[in-house]
């Protein structure tokens, strides 16, 4: 089988070169080439030796995903649909601010965790990507902007591991793609910029916080064990004591000094004020003196059989107003690219659902709290930011 360079950290890049003969600047070389560059064809790389450019061809390529799909939203936002083979695709978002261009991509195609508010879950898991297939997304997009914007400049300064799937349960492909977006010869984004989104998976979150420790996203979503068993099912194998513990052994490692905790807001389940008091009981007291956080308020986005609402937009502003008050930093995530179904959660390709995953949901559904009546009061002072 040829060897696709894209599934290559510096490391890995220095070590199959070696293999060929040649020194390690020469891997640098190749990596600048293929990832600062966006090349993909070997008689690109002028500034390589002739006899590698025509060795390289017939030991390995660089290989890209096939784009299914483009689609621009009004709003700036864009998504694309990745062809990863056997009828599986994934999905890709670019969201531009102005003083940031963040890009989100998906770690697996489909979802072995499940959560109840999430299109992805709803399909069930296909197969983990393979570090190359983690990195085209971003290659593609880097490049593809570059070329659209016309700049010479990097236009993908941040990047967030919360499309499809869940990145920590594909550990060992996501490490080598982490470092290759920190390389300075290839994306050179700060660890600050770089976030890990997980709904949980302790092990693997301790070990980031040794082999790579970038900005953590936890979904909570839920402020008590009774309610998150029922919306991310992960949370019966590690509850949220067992989080909280690792969110504070990953902070002193963390290149910031919080946990973003992201809470999705679900009409009548998760979204009343007794919701709102436990979560802050729960993230001011937890081990003693609280764990060091800012809240994300998620505003849900619904897609067919999901059995849930979005919480009107004065019980998520009540909800931020008591947490803010309680002295956690709230925001309310901006809802992007809503013309073409690229909200957070909203993810989920033209795939099919492969392991029941809709039937189990609907048995958990069953379990779910009924939905409350809310009473709002007027829109109250949340500040609203993409976090
Ligand atoms: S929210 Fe994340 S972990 Fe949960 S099902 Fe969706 S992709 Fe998987």
């Amino acid at each position: 089988m040829t060897v696709n360079l894209l599934d290559f950290d510096l490391e890995g890049l220095t070590a199959f070169c070696e293999q060929l003969g040649e020194k390690r600047f020469r891997a640098v070389q190749l990596f600048r080439w293929i990832h600062q560059k966006g090349a993909s064809r070997f008689d690109e790389m002028t500034d390589l030796a002739k006899s590698l450019r025509e060795k390289l061809p017939s030991v390995c390529t660089i290989t890209p995903l096939p784009v299914l799909s483009r689609q621009d939203s009004a709003d700036g936002t864009i998504k694309w649909l990745f062809d990863v083979g056997d009828g599986n695709a994934v999905e890709t978002v670019f969201i531009p601010e102005d003083d940031r261009g963040t890009l989100c991509v998906s770690s697996q195609a489909g979802c072995a965790v499940g959560c109840r508010f999430c299109s992805t879950g709803h399909q069930g898991f296909s197969r983990n990507l393979s570090t190359g297939e983690i990195l085209a997304q971003l290659w593609y997009a880097e490049h593809f902007l570059r070329r659209h914007l016309n700049s010479p400049e990097r236009v993908i300064t941040n990047v967030v591991m919360m499309g499809m799937g869940e990145p920590l349960q594909n550990y060992g492909a996501l490490l080598p793609a982490l470092r290759t977006m920190l390389d300075d010869h290839a994306y050179g984004l700060s660890r600050r910029r770089l976030t890990v989104s997980t709904s949980g998976v302790v092990p693997f979150m301790d070990r980031l916080a040794q082999d790579c420790p970038v900005a953590l996203a936890v979904s909570l979503h839920a402020p008590n064990d009774a309610l998150r068993d029922s919306l991310v099912p992960l949370n019966r194998k590690y509850p949220i004591a067992e989080l909280l513990d690792a969110c504070l052994r990953y902070l002193p490692a963390a290149p910031r000094d919080f946990i973003t905790f992201e809470y999705c807001m679900l009409d009548g389940v998760n979204d009343q004020p007794e919701h709102a008091q436990q979560l802050l009981d729960l993230v001011r007291r937890h081990g003693g003196r609280g764990v060091p956080c800012k809240i994300n308020l998620i505003p849900f986005n619904p897609f067919p059989d999901s059995g849930l609402r979005c919480s009107p937009r004065a019980a998520v502003l009540r909800f931020g107003q008591m947490l803010n008050e309680g002295g956690v930093v709230t925001t309310v995530r901006k809802t992007r690219g809503d013309d073409i179904d690229a909200a957070c959660g909203q993810l989920a390709g033209d795939v099919l659902d492969r392991t029941n995953a809709a039937k189990r949901l609907a048995q958990r559904r069953q379990i779910i709290e009924q939905p409350v009546r809310v009473v709002g009061r007027g829109p109250a002072p949340v500040k609203e930011g993409q976090a």
